[in-house]
């Protein structure tokens, strides 16, 4: 096999990927520009969760590893087929290939990519590769891992791991231009995304009896919690502070309040450490076709306002004026 890349295209190859502008743009360059050389068939990308739920609100028992294949949009995905290909996935090695074959040559390769601002990926490649094929894929490998700690550290809170307000308005857009071409009659019956807004309730109190750092740590809880709640294809945001955001994907409007009322009193009965008990304020909306993202956000912003207001440790849904049934 002598099919490999010279100088000038691996230069090339550098450029395009330092210049996207994020993690979503960099791992689509990437996985094309794997599949693009003769000796890869396939390129993915994971997500690795250890603790995400398939269903909503649905506790996880098992010690089992639920991934997510790239691209991360909101469709539903059926569990991973390749899972158990994953399973290299644990080692400390940079680049796991499978057992050579009668020839001498490996025919799939696990990648783990591990950075510290966000949750653990890996990339699963099949092929067939010799060994200068496996020396130019470890090279790429580390290009690209660096890239997405710097995309990472712009997209992510450092605290939380979660994605940051920069990125909850590139989500937001990609959500609204989904359902402007798929638009939803009834938010009551039909599957559809919702938006709402979540404020921990006197959280300068939290920070002034027991000192930042265990403020911190009710910040850093409150984000697993959120993880562990609700399910792989909603996204979740720190917005900043102590207020985060969360796009629910696929529920009609009885499900997102039940939904949110059972996490909100999940909170309400987990026992922070030093803190104690601490509880939320939550607002939320339809996201529907006709409102612009930033009304969208207001109108979720009015219905926490309202749920402050109403005494706190409560979900107001501000009612969709655009919705058939309100
Ligand atoms: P409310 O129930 O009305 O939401 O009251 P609150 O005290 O939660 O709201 P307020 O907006 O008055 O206070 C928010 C506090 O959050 C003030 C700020 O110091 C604190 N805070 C913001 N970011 C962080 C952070 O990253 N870490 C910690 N420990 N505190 C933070
Ligand atoms: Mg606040
Ligand atoms: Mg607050």
């Amino acid at each position: 096999m002598n099919l490999h890349p010279d100088y000038r295209q691996i230069s090339h190859w550098a450029i395009a990927l330092s210049e996207q502008p994020d993690y979503q743009g960099l791992t689509y360059r990437f996985l094309h520009l794997l599949e693009d050389l003769p000796w890869i068939d396939q390129a993915a990308a994971y997500e690795v969760y250890g603790e995400r739920n398939l269903k909503t609100g649905e506790a996880r028992c098992t010690s089992e590893q639920l991934v997510r294949r790239f691209p991360l949009d909101f469709a539903e995905q059926p569990q991973e087929e390749d899972i158990d290909l994953l399973k290299e996935f644990n080692s400390s090695a940079d680049l796991t290939p499978s057992k050579p074959n009668a020839a001498g040559l490996f025919t799939q390769i696990v990648a783990p990519v591990r950075e510290l601002g966000g949750p653990d990926r890996a990339l699963l490649l099949k092929g067939t590769f010799d060994p200068p094929a496996l020396a130019l894929l470890t090279d790429l490998i580390s290009i690209y891992r660096n890239l997405v700690a710097l995309h990472d550290r712009k997209e992510r809170d450092p605290l939380t791991k979660l994605p940051n307000r920069q990125s909850f308005d590139a989500r937001m857009l990609q959500v609204c231009d989904y359902f402007r071409s798929h638009p939803i009659k009834d938010c009551y019956l039909e599957k559809s995304s919702w938006i709402a807004m979540l404020d921990i309730d006197h959280f300068k109190r939290i920070n002034d009896t027991h000192g930042h750092l265990y403020g911190d740590e009710v910040l850093l809880m409150f984000s697993q919690a959120m993880e562990r709640h609700f399910r792989y294809n909603d996204f979740l945001f720190r917005f900043g502070g102590e207020e985060f955001v969360v796009i629910l994907n696929l529920v009609n409007q009885a499900d997102a309040v039940s939904t949110f009322e059972r996490f909100r009193t999940a909170i309400e009965r987990q026992q922070f450490p030093v803190a104690g008990q601490v509880t939320v304020s939550i607002g939320l909306t339809h996201i529907d076709h006709q409102t612009e993202p930033a009304h969208l956000l207001d109108r979720a912003d009015k219905a926490l306002y309202q749920a402050k207001a109403g005494g706190r440790n409560r979900l107001v849904t501000h009612p969709n004026p655009n919705s058939v049934a309100g």
